[in-house]
């Protein structure tokens, strides 16, 4: 076993502990999401209105219960995906005492400005931000809720964990954290993900 060197500290993604300012991996993952947005943005379209998929790649299970995506309206609407780029942006611009967002146009457009902006500020965001961890975490779950409505794919599968005081928590891979509701042990991301799985319930 190696101890922990004196020089590591928490990486300010995940708060295991780090030999440099952040995980080289929790970055690139951040990245990625952030890159893949301006093409699932587009690509939600398509999953506006499943019924208009035809031709190619018709399985016949993925009917559509209603004639409208309302999840992939709601990300595509301003407010959505752009809502949360744009105040990330703002936040940033604000602590660096920067001018004002530009308007850049479309809702697309300002998620394509947004992404570039974020994409090249992402070493400062990481190692200075003082939410670095949220905004990493709110980037999981937009990323990975589009690529699952784009891909029709199911939602992440729920689990559930046990604290070590006994209680319980049903969370999916792509939580950003919970919160025990037997002692209020609030878990991010990573730490509730590494509480083992809580005996399953036989059913009766
Ligand atoms: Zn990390
Ligand atoms: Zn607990």
């Amino acid at each position: 076993m190696i101890e922990a060197a004196p020089q590591s500290w928490p990486c300010p993604l995940c708060d295991r502990p780090c030999n440099g300012p952040v995980h080289e991996g929790c970055q690139a993952k951040l990245d990625e999401n952030l890159a893949a947005l301006p093409a699932l943005y587009v690509e939600l379209e398509d999953a506006l209105y499943p019924g208009r998929r035809g031709g190619e790649g018709r399985t016949g299970t993925r009917t559509a219960p209603i004639p409208c995506n309302l999840d992939a309206l709601d990300l595509r609407a301003h407010g959505g995906i752009e809502g949360i780029l744009g105040s990330w942006e703002d936040d940033v611009r604000s602590i660096l005492g920067w001018d004002l967002r530009p308007f850049r146009g479309s809702t697309q457009q300002t998620v394509i400005g947004c992404v570039a902006f974020l994409r090249l500020q992402l070493p400062w965001i990481v190692t200075e931000h003082p939410a670095a961890r949220e905004f990493s975490d709110e980037l999981r779950q937009i990323a990975g809720q589009a690529r699952r409505l784009v891909t029709g794919e199911a939602p992440p599968r729920r689990v559930t964990v046990a604290c070590p005081c006994g209680g319980t928590m049903r969370v999916t891979l792509d939580t950003p954290g919970a919160r025990c509701p037997s002692c209020s042990t609030q878990y991010g991301h990573t730490e509730v993900l590494q509480l083992p799985a809580a005996e399953r319930r036989v059913a009766a």
